[in-house]
C-alpha cells in the first residue's frame, strides 16, 4: 500500500518546505493546518476553501494523519479510556476526564514505557515503540469532546520521547495549532534531565516531577531513573528557573501505605520543598492485578496535605478517577495486552 506522508505533526515552516518541494503553493500552509488541527478532518475532502485540483494532489500524496480510537470504555464516575492503533499496529491509552468545566485529556506518548517504574502496570508491561508528534496531539483532536486542559501523563515517559514531545507541546499551545493555553498543558516526567532542561528551554508548558519518594535510595527502588537523573538536581534545576512566565512547577507523590507516607517521609518532603515556588500533588495510589501494596488512607493524606500547608509549601489531594476502568494513574497497559495477559 502507498505510504502517504502524515501532515499532523506539521508546523508552518515544516509545512511551508513540503509544500514547496510537491509544487504546491505555501499560502496553502496556514489554511491546511487550521483545518488538520482546529477541525480534526480525516480527509482531504472536507475542505472547502482549497481548489480541488490542489486537494487531489494533497489526497495522493499526504494523509491528514488524524484517526479515530479504536475503542472506549466509561467509568461510573464519568471518565472514559479511550484505546487508539497507530499505522504500525502500535496501542495506547487516552483517557478523558470531566470535571465540571474543566475537561482534561491525558495522553500517551509511547505504546509501553521502558522506565521500569515498580508501582506502574504499563512500566511492568515494558516498551513497545515511541509515538509521533502527530499521534500525540491526535489522541486530543480525535476525541468527541473538546479539550480545555492536555497532560502528558498516560503511558509512556515524555523525557524518553523528547524530540516529538518538544512537538506536540508547541503544537497544542500555538495560535496555528490547537491553541490550548500554555498554562493548561503540562508535561510528567521521572526527571530525564537533559529533556527537563529542554521542556524549560524549548516549551512554556507546565513541569510535573514523579517524585513519590524524598529519599534517593528509596526513590531508586521504586523508579530506577533515579539512578542516573537524581530528582534532587531535577529539582535544583526546577527551583532555579527563572520562571518570569509563572510555569506550573509540581511534584506528584502518590502515597503507598507503609512505604512513602511516614512522619519520617513528611519531615523529609518538607524539607526539600519548603522556601521554593515548588507544588505538591498527593495522589491516592491504585493497585494493579497481582500487586500487594495499597494507597495510603484519607486520614494519612489529608494529614500530609495539612501539614505540608502549614510549612508553607503549596499542597493539593487529586481525586482518584477512573480506577473501575483501569484508567487511573499508573494502570493504562493496552486493552489487549490485558486481555492476552
Ligand atoms: S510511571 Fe511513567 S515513567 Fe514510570 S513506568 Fe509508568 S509510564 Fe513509565
Amino acid at each position: 500500500m502507498l505510504h502517504r506522508i502524515p501532515l499532523a505533526g506539521f508546523n508552518p515552516d515544516s509545512l511551508d518546505t513540503l509544500l514547496q518541494e510537491n509544487g504546491i503553493d505555501k499560502r496553502y500552509t496556514r489554511r491546511l493546518l487550521y483545518w488538520i488541527y482546529m477541525k480534526g478532518i480525516k480527509s482531504f475532502s472536507q475542505i472547502n476553501d482549497i481548489p480541488k485540483s490542489i486537494l487531489s494532489i494533497l489526497g495522493d500524496r499526504f494523509a491528514t494523519g488524524l484517526f479515530d480510537p479504536e475503542s472506549s470504555c466509561c467509568s461510573a464516575d464519568g471518565s472514559i479510556k479511550y484505546l487508539f492503533r497507530n499505522n504500525s499496529g502500535l496501542i495506547y491509552e487516552t483517557v478523558y476526564l470531566p470535571d465540571g468545566k474543566r475537561n482534561t485529556v491525558c495522553v500517551s506518548v509511547q505504546s509501553g514505557c521502558r522506565m521500569g517504574c515498580r508501582f506502574c502496570a504499563t512500566g511492568i508491561n515494558g516498551w513497545r515503540g515511541n509515538l509521533t508528534a502527530g499521534e500525540i496531539v491526535n489522541q486530543v483532536i480525535s476525541l468527541p469532546y473538546k479539550a480545555t486542559h492536555v497532560v502528558m501523563m498516560g503511558m509512556g515517559e515524555p523525557g524518553d520521547n523528547i524530540n516529538e514531545v518538544i512537538k506536540a507541546c508547541r503544537i497544542l499551545t500555538s495560535e496555528w495549532g490547537l491553541a490550548v493555553g500554555r498554562t493548561k498543558v503540562t508535561v510528567s516526567t521521572v526527571g530525564i534531565m537533559p529533556s527537563v532542561k529542554r521542556l524549560l528551554e524549548e516549551t512554556e508548558c507546565n513541569i510535573t516531577l514523579s517524585l513519590h519518594s524524598p529519599f534517593p535510595e528509596e526513590r531508586s527502588v521504586v523508579i530506577p531513573a533515579e539512578k542516573s537523573w537524581p530528582s534532587s538536581s531535577t529539582l535544583e534545576m526546577l527551583k532555579g528557573f527563572n520562571n518570569e512566565r509563572n510555569r506550573r512547577f509540581t511534584v506528584a507523590y502518590v502515597m503507598i501505605s507503609g512505604v512513602n507516607d511516614t512522619m519520617r517521609h513528611l519531615n523529609e518532603l518538607t524539607k526539600i520543598l519548603s522556601g521554593s515556588k515548588l507544588k505538591i500533588n498527593l495522589l491516592p495510589y491504585h493497585s494493579f492485578e497481582g500487586d500487594t501494596h495499597v494507597s495510603s488512607g484519607p486520614n494519612t493524606i489529608m494529614m500530609f496535605k495539612h501539614m505540608l500547608v502549614t510549612s508553607g509549601i503549596e499542597a493539593t489531594v487529586r481525586k482518584s478517577r477512573g480506577s473501575d476502568i483501569a484508567a487511573a494513574c499508573g494502570m493504562l497497559v493496552g486493552e489487549r495486552l490485558r486481555i492476552k495477559n
